[in-house]
Formats: C-alpha cells, structure tokens, sequence
C-alpha cells in the first residue's frame, strides 16, 4: 500500500450536496450560502449539486409542496449560477402526470439537470416508472437516496441498493447515481456491481476506510462520483475521505470531477 499524497490541486465537482438544508424551517440564509460557497471554491470544488430540502418531510408531499421546493432550489441556484447544479426533487407517489409536468417544468423553466429521489416511497414501487420515464424523455440521471436497510429499516419508504437494482430491471437504459456509499456499504456495492449505468456517490455517515477502493474495484472507476453531503458532512472531511484511498492521481481525478461532468453533461 503506498502512502497517500493528502493535498489535491485539481478542480472538484460535488454530485451530492444540500447547500440550504434539509427542511426549509433550518434555511440558514443567503449569508450563509455565500459563505458556504467561498469556502468550497476555496477547497478546489468548482460546481456543486443542489439537491434541495429533500426532508422538508419523509413522505406523502402535496403538489404544492414539491413545486415550492423546486422553485426555491431554482432561488438558490440563481444566486452562484456557474456553480449550482440543480436537481428536481420529486415524490412519484403523486403520480405520472405531475411527475412528468413537474420534470418538464424544472428543465424548460430552471434549467434543471437532473432528478432526486428520497424517502417518499422506495425506488422499487411501481409509482417510480413515470420518474424513469420523465427522466429519459428529459436525458436526466436519477440520484437516488440508498442504504442498507437491513440497518435502518423502513424498507416502504427507504430505498436498499438491491432496490435500485429492481428498478433498473424494468428501465436497463436509466442513468442512476445511487447516493451513500458508506450507507450502501460492500454489499451494497456487490448489489449494482454489474449494472453499468449505476454510479455511487461516495457520502454517508462518517469516512469509511477502504470503501472507495472497494468500490473502485468493484465497479471500475468511472462509476465512484465524489458527494459530500455538506452541509450536513463537513467538506473537507469528505473530501479528505477521497484524497486519502490509495487511487492513483487520475483515479482521483476521476472520482472527483470527469464522472460528474460525463454524467451531468457539464462542459
Ligand atoms: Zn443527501
């Protein structure tokens, strides 16, 4: 094992991040935004995924509540627009017509790049075909919250890696970046091994020693994004995570930014 070079000067897009929070009532402000932006361009991170406030609440969302999500998600991305990539959040149990009317909104109105389920339903549930649907007709990847739900339960309404295998048995040409690779773990990368248009997403939890190897190995490393999670994870502590797995420079390179930009179609 060689020792790693823990510095990198080498430009970083984060795929995972919910830079207003989680639940609109933590909003921090636009103060706090900025800041949190100097500091990531700061760490070498030139564009970053906005997710939104995903858990505004765990389920059962009205069609108001996602179309405010979306629209203050748009409001943020206007403030740093050469460096917010936002994500449409959906619940695909409000059904086809709104999933896909809502998807089209986001693109043709916001300019939105991508979908992001989280704990509305899990992704298995026949309600997430429209998604899939909505997210072809777009040429949008899905991020989809996964973890091992063998440890966190919930399985109606959280999504387990083997779940997001399911979902692709009936859409083989979906784009999906599965978030949470210390969530999902070694069997959950063992889960999508051979599913080629599966990503991780390297947030979750706390850094996990050896688990980006794992996954690069497993999954080849044009399939591992690097996703902080911030601001809920500490940035540089994620980014740290990447610097210090034993990959070499263009592997890193690879994790850190050419995926995300492949898989976003960022110039
Ligand atoms: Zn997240």
């Amino acid at each position: 094992m060689t020792t790693p070079e823990v510095r990198w000067t080498g430009p970083i897009i984060d795929a995972h991040a919910h830079p207003r929070g989680l639940h609109v009532t933590d909003d921090p402000g636009r103060p706090f935004v900025d800041e949190f932006v100097a500091r990531a361009r700061r760490l070498g991170v030139e564009k970053m995924s906005s997710l939104g406030e995903v858990l505004f609440r765990a389920s059962g969302y009205s069609e108001t509540e996602i179309r405010m999500l979306n629209d203050r998600n748009a409001e943020l991305a206007s403030w740093h627009p050469d460096f917010f990539v936002p994500f449409c959040f959906l619940d695909p149990m409000l059904g086809a017509d709104f999933v896909k009317d809502e998807v089209r909104r986001c693109h043709e109105v916001h300019g939105f790049r991508a979908i992001k389920l989280e704990i509305a339903c899990n992704v298995s549930n026949p309600a997430t075909h429209a998604v899939f649907e909505a997210a072809e007709a777009n040429d949008f990847p899905v991020m989809v919250h996964a973890s091992r739900t063998d440890i966190i339960g919930n399985r109606d309404h959280q999504s387990d890696p083997a779940d997001v295998r399911t979902a692709l048995s009936a859409h083989s040409g979906a784009r999906i970046i599965m978030a949470h690779l210390t969530g999902a773990g070694r069997r959950g990368v063992w889960d999508v091994r051979d599913l080629p248009n599966v990503a991780v997403d390297t947030s979750g939890m706390q850094p996990d020693s050896g688990i980006i190897e794992y996954a690069v190995e497993h999954l080849g490393v044009d399939r591992v994004v690097f996703g902080s999670d911030a601001y809920y994870r500490d940035l540089a502590v994620q980014i740290g995570q990447v610097l210090g797995a034993d990959l070499s420079d263009a592997e890193k390179h690879a994790v850190f930014y050419d995926n995300t930009a492949r898989i976003l179609g960022l110039a």
